[in-house]
């Protein structure tokens, strides 16, 4: 065979084919290194004996819809420069792996168009080898991302599995980016990352979260000059949570059957923004189930409301409103609003904040969607740091393998 053939075709340099053989489904080639060619693999002399070989098979790129493999025999040699006794170095093939380069570059190009699974079928691959091909080459070109340029983050936090285990990411606001995946959902789950970003000397500007206590203090602590800004779904969804346990409570306090039955159903009425109710059925539906219990009533007008916050032209009114909308849920005498209430005034300056930069997480539930639709394509992701992997390389679309 041309040793040009074998090295477009398989990126086999200094080697000679010395037969091949086509068995079954497949072609088998023999080849040793062209004896001009034998180099000792310590200090590269020339001066080398050989003394005894073994023979590797390799698998190669498939030629002719055939698998095709190398039967590579590979010398063992004495260098007479060093005085080293060691086997040959095969440039084509890292360590001890049963394919060649060229083929792992071949999987890593089928998966972008079909599953592990595809991939693995139509070459004839165990389903881990696939997966390990992809994970090394995810590796080399994901695992560090650069951070120095870094100025605006969201950070997040989804469930793994139903529940109990978390995983909290970060993401680069400007480009989209995962520049962070770590485990657990506390404070400590970010110290990696405050680790990264002070090597990398990334000035960050504005961090949006929502409004839990950890994600806050670890902001505050490892970004002292950035400013935080409380995201306006996560406040809106703490507001809706706290309306439905009112309408909860409302129905559980309702002796009378019918008035019951109109309170049972409106969550969604209840929740969805007003204004996108447009027919008088499910309007009058409405205001029947708030015109029977009046703290009902104010939590759903203050729902309502709280939109205006982000509405305003400048900050200055956005405060007027928040405190304005802070004192109507206080004169409402209503316990749970008084109660979010409080929440939402020990937090205003991160809600205000948005008024400075306009930043929020809405990114990070689009990403948290994928990881989703991710985790059902590969049977839940069973090796984790792989699992990580994927989600760094998500925002690069020609990267994005399947399954
Ligand atoms: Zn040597």
């Amino acid at each position: 065979m041309n040793p040009s053939y074998l090295y477009h075709a398989f990126g086999v340099r200094h080697h000679e084919c010395t037969k091949t053989e086509f068995k079954g489904n497949q072609n088998i080639h023999y080849i040793q290194t062209r004896k001009d060619k034998l180099r000792c693999p310590e200090c590269n002399s020339r001066h080398v004996i050989r003394s005894g070989c073994i023979f590797r098979d390799i698998r190669c790129v498939p030629v002719g819809h055939r698998e095709t493999i190398l039967r590579i025999k590979v010398q063992r040699l004495e260098c007479k420069e060093c005085g080293c006794v060691r086997q040959e170095k095969l440039h084509f093939v890292t360590g001890k792996r049963c394919y060649t380069n060229k083929f792992a570059r071949y999987v890593v190009d089928l998966s972008r168009i079909g599953t592990i699974k595809d991939v693995a079928q139509f070459l004839n691959l165990s389903w881990d080898t696939v997966k390990d091909i992809q994970k090394r080459y995810l590796q080399r070109h994901y695992s560090n991302p650069d951070l120095s340029t870094l100025e605006y983050i969201g950070i997040d936090e989804f469930a793994v599995r139903k529940g109990h285990v978390y995983k909290t990411i970060v993401v680069n606001l400007q480009n989209g980016q995962v520049v962070y995946v770590g485990n657990g959902k506390g404070a400590d789950a970010l110290d990696k990352f405050w680790k990264k970003v002070c090597k990398a000397k990334a000035r960050i500007k504005a961090v949006a979260t929502d409004l839990s206590a950890a994600f806050i203090s670890s902001v505050m602590e490892n970004a002292p000059d950035a400013a935080l800004v409380f995201d306006h779904f996560h406040v809106v969804k703490l507001m809706n949570d706290t309306l439905d346990k009112l309408r909860r409570l409302a129905y559980n306090q309702e002796a009378d059957l019918m008035k019951r039955k109109v309170l049972k159903g409106t969550r969604w009425l209840l929740l969805c923004n007003g204004e996108d109710i447009y027919d008088s059925y499910h309007k009058n539906r409405l205001e029947n189930a708030l015109e029977m219990n009046a703290p009902l009533m104010k939590g759903y007008y203050l729902k309502e409301a709280l939109r205006e916050i982000w509405m305003q032209v400048d900050k200055e009114q956005a405060e007027k409103v928040l405190c304005d909308w802070g004192r109507q849920a206080k004169d409402s005498k209503v316990p749970l609003l008084i109660k979010f209430a409080n929440t939402l005034m020990a937090h205003r300056s991160g809600i205000l904040a948005w008024y400075d930069y306009h930043i929020s997480t809405a990114k990070l539930e689009g990403i948290n969607n994928k990881i989703k639709t991710m985790k059902r394509q590969a049977y839940g992701y069973r090796d984790e740091k792989f699992f990580e992997l994927k989600i760094l390389a998500m925002h690069e679309k020609k990267y994005a393998f399947t399954g």
